[in-house]
């Protein structure tokens, strides 16, 4: 339910009537709009106190939420949520480039990718210390040591650092070093590690699983945003279908899609999305036209060299073309790079 405060409701009526919400035993979660404030009311048994807090002071309405997803719906914010980290603004009129290596390998090349991101106009550095691979004998990232020099490459750029968490008993160590916490397609629904990370209070990356639906994708924000953390970015990365000309489907239609039903940005990426080098560019401006929050691209400065998704990755001279491609797309759809 969401109980929808009058305009000019008192700050003392909306404390009074979020421990109404929660005498009755529901989680409340006000928000604080330009218009007015709501709180959305969270719980099992939720309809049967809607009459009673009606008559609630200062209260317009008690409305029900009809999405399965409740704090990510545009029922309950219609505004868009923007995530801002240090250097990277994510949502509404910006666009956020997040770009680096698919891993971190050594710090020759963390800086080298860093520093010609950052001077191609990214606004964070992606990296992974942990990688979740799929065959346990593929290189498996440098832990600690990589997201120390994901830290040094912060130190240098200023560029805010996005990196993976694999364990929740990683958290606090990934935590120290990171400024968004990325959680991977393979781990969208682990759900321990999703209230975790909700109650780690960095900004969260959340990967759409390779063959979850996007109602699942909101439900696993859900854990997250339920957990008390409003900076989540969801991220459509493709997924597994019947065609394998790509290395995933990437279906730009999600953009519109979820912009509709949540107003959590939305950020794409073309790298997983199709696998191939050649084919990043291109899908990362129709994401921009589409309407994209964000982007994130895999960078290496030696592709061939790379420790992982090498074929996926563009070169410096390949991100500098891309970057001025999508800057121009975002113009012309009234956003800013
Ligand atoms: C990654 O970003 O390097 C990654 C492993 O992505 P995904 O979880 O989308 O496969
Ligand atoms: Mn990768």
């Amino acid at each position: 339910m969401i109980v929808v405060m009058k305009r000019g409701a008192t700050p003392q009526q909306i404390e009074h009537m979020i421990e109404r919400v929660e005498q009755l035993g529901l989680k409340a979660h006000p928000i604080y709009g330009t218009e007015r404030t709501v709180i959305a009311a969270i719980g099992e048994k939720r309809d049967e106190f809607r009459q009673s807090l009606e008559s609630g002071p200062g209260v317009a309405e008690v409305v029900p939420i009809l999405a399965p997803y409740k704090v990510a719906s545009r029922e309950v914010k219609a505004e868009a949520t923007v995530v801002r980290v240090g250097t990277l603004a994510v949502g509404n009129c910006h666009v956020g480039m997040i770009a680096g290596p698919c891993s971190v390998e050594s710090e020759e090349q963390t800086l080298a990718a860093a520093r010609a991101v950052k001077a191609a106009g990214a606004t964070a550095l992606r990296g992974g210390a942990f990688k979740p691979r799929t065959s346990p004998y593929s290189f498996q990232g440098m832990k600690e040591d990589g997201l120390k020099i994901l830290a040094a490459a912060r130190d240098e750029t200023g560029l805010a650092v996005v990196t993976e968490v694999i364990a929740t008993e990683d958290i606090p160590l990934v935590a120290r070093y990171a400024d968004v916490l990325q959680i991977g397609a393979r781990n969208m629904q682990n759900y321990r590690l999703l209230e975790a990370v909700g109650e780690a209070g960095k900004p969260v990356l959340l990967k759409r699983g390779a063959s979850a639906t996007l109602d699942e994708l909101l439900l696993a924000a859900e854990y997250i945003l339920n957990a008390g953390n409003p900076n989540v970015m969801l991220c459509e990365r493709g997924i597994r279908t019947f065609e394998a000309h790509t290395r995933y489907t990437l279906p730009l239609a999600s953009v519109p899609w979820l912009h509709e039903r949540t107003h959590l940005p939305v950020v794409v990426d073309p790298s997983h999305g199709t696998g191939h080098a050649s084919l990043v560019t291109p899908m990362a401006a129709a994401a921009v036209a589409a309407g994209a929050d964000g982007l994130i691209v895999e960078v290496h400065p030696d592709p061939e060299s790379a420790l992982s998704d090498g074929y996926q990755s563009l070169d410096v001279a390949e991100f500098e073309k891309l970057m001025t491609l999508c800057r121009r797309v975002a113009e012309a759809v009234g956003r800013r790079m």
